[in-house]
């Protein structure tokens, strides 16, 4: 970079990221618990014992550094699995491990889980969340869509309504739609010039590696399914009058962009899987192996996670309970 002849050599060195100002031992501590925090985010090495699990999901989660290319994933397979049938009951007992290990993440009140999911239109968020999330204590688990921006979020910087949102010790928080739509439809649609979505990148992971720092798992989902998958599911939701309600004229206009967009999402997901808080790139034209892709991803990483329920207060056993 060359040089600023307004700032004294000290300060620029900062703002060229040469250095940071903290000390080593702050260094350290953040950087433990980033360790820490990328365990539990490779759920397969703390609770697997025999490799390799079904569905392979180490498979579909990006490495840090991975530069992806979607044309190179299909979104049509599913392992061996060939039909639904095969896969519900196995969808069902990742259901219920989701639902007991939920019960003690709440009852610990210590952590939380953020999954944020991302989707081209059509691209099954809602499904996701209906099937997968069932038998949740609704009391434990919000979800949070996000839309255009209201004139009050958009007079702020762009991650603060995400932050406010983001879960309370002992929740699991969906986020349908995240900060992710601001390097995505912000930068298809050129709501902000290149060098302010090209930053987001990076101001990104250090919002999740703050999350990260603060007991909260993040994991994201990016649901991938063919062009082709789209027109058909645009075409039932035109079909079906209980469907219609779902489709929007502006869906064909953001249809055209569909090159645009997977360009975008190639770049976000690229620059934003870390060791800590990982992207999955889940093919999802077959609905039901989509579930169970997913299903499995969180219940191995709330196990991974391990919440446990509080010891009651002491001395109980001599309690009794006065008619
Ligand atoms: P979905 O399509 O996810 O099921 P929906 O159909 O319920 O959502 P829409 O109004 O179609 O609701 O989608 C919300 C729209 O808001 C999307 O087009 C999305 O790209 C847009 N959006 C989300 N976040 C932002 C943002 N930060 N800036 C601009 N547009 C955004
Ligand atoms: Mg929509």
């Amino acid at each position: 970079m060359s040089k600023n002849k307004h700032l004294p050599e000290d300060r620029e060195a900062l703002i060229n990221g040469a250095t940071y100002p903290e000390s080593k031992k702050t260094q350290q501590a953040a950087e433990k618990a980033t360790t820490y925090a990328a365990s539990v985010t490779a759920p397969e090495t703390v609770v697997v014992d025999k490799p390799p699990p079904k569905p392979n999901y180490p498979l579909y989660r990006v490495q840090p550094g991975e530069r992806i290319s979607l044309s190179d994933i299909d979104p049509n397979t599913s392992e061996h699995y060939r039909k639904k049938k095969e896969v519900m009951v196995e969808l069902e007992k990742h259901r219920q491990r989701i639902r007991k290990l939920q019960e003690r993440l709440y009852a610990e009140n210590q952590r939380s889980l953020l999954i944020v999911l991302q989707a081209m239109d059509t691209g099954g968020k809602d499904g996701t969340i209906k099937h997968v999330f069932r038998e949740v204590n609704p009391q434990g688990c919000q979800v949070w869509s996000f839309k255009i921006p209201s004139d009050e979020e958009a007079s702020h910087d762009f991650l603060w309504r995400y932050h406010h949102r983001v879960p309370q010790r002992g929740m699991i928080t969906i986020f349908n739609r995240a900060h992710y739509e601001d390097v995505l439809v912000v930068r298809v649609h050129d709501l902000v010039k290149e060098d302010v979505w090209q930053q987001r990148y990076h101001i990104i992971n250090e919002f999740e590696q703050m999350l990260t720092l603060s007991n909260i798992t993040v994991i994201k989902f990016f649901l991938h399914i063919s062009k082709d998958e789209q027109k058909r599911r645009l075409e039932s939701r035109l079909e079906n009058p209980d469907k219609q309600w779902k489709f929007s004229k502006n869906d064909i206009k953001e249809r055209r962009l569909w090159d645009e967009y997977q360009q975008a999402f190639e770049d976000a997901i690229s620059n934003c899987s870390t060791a800590y808080a990982p992207w999955y790139v889940v093919p999802a034209n077959k609905k039901w192996y989509r579930n169970l892709v997913v299903a499995r991803t969180i219940a191995d990483t709330l196990e991974a996670i391990n919440p446990q329920y509080p010891n009651g207060e002491k001395g109980l056993k001599n309690i009794v309970i006065p008619d």
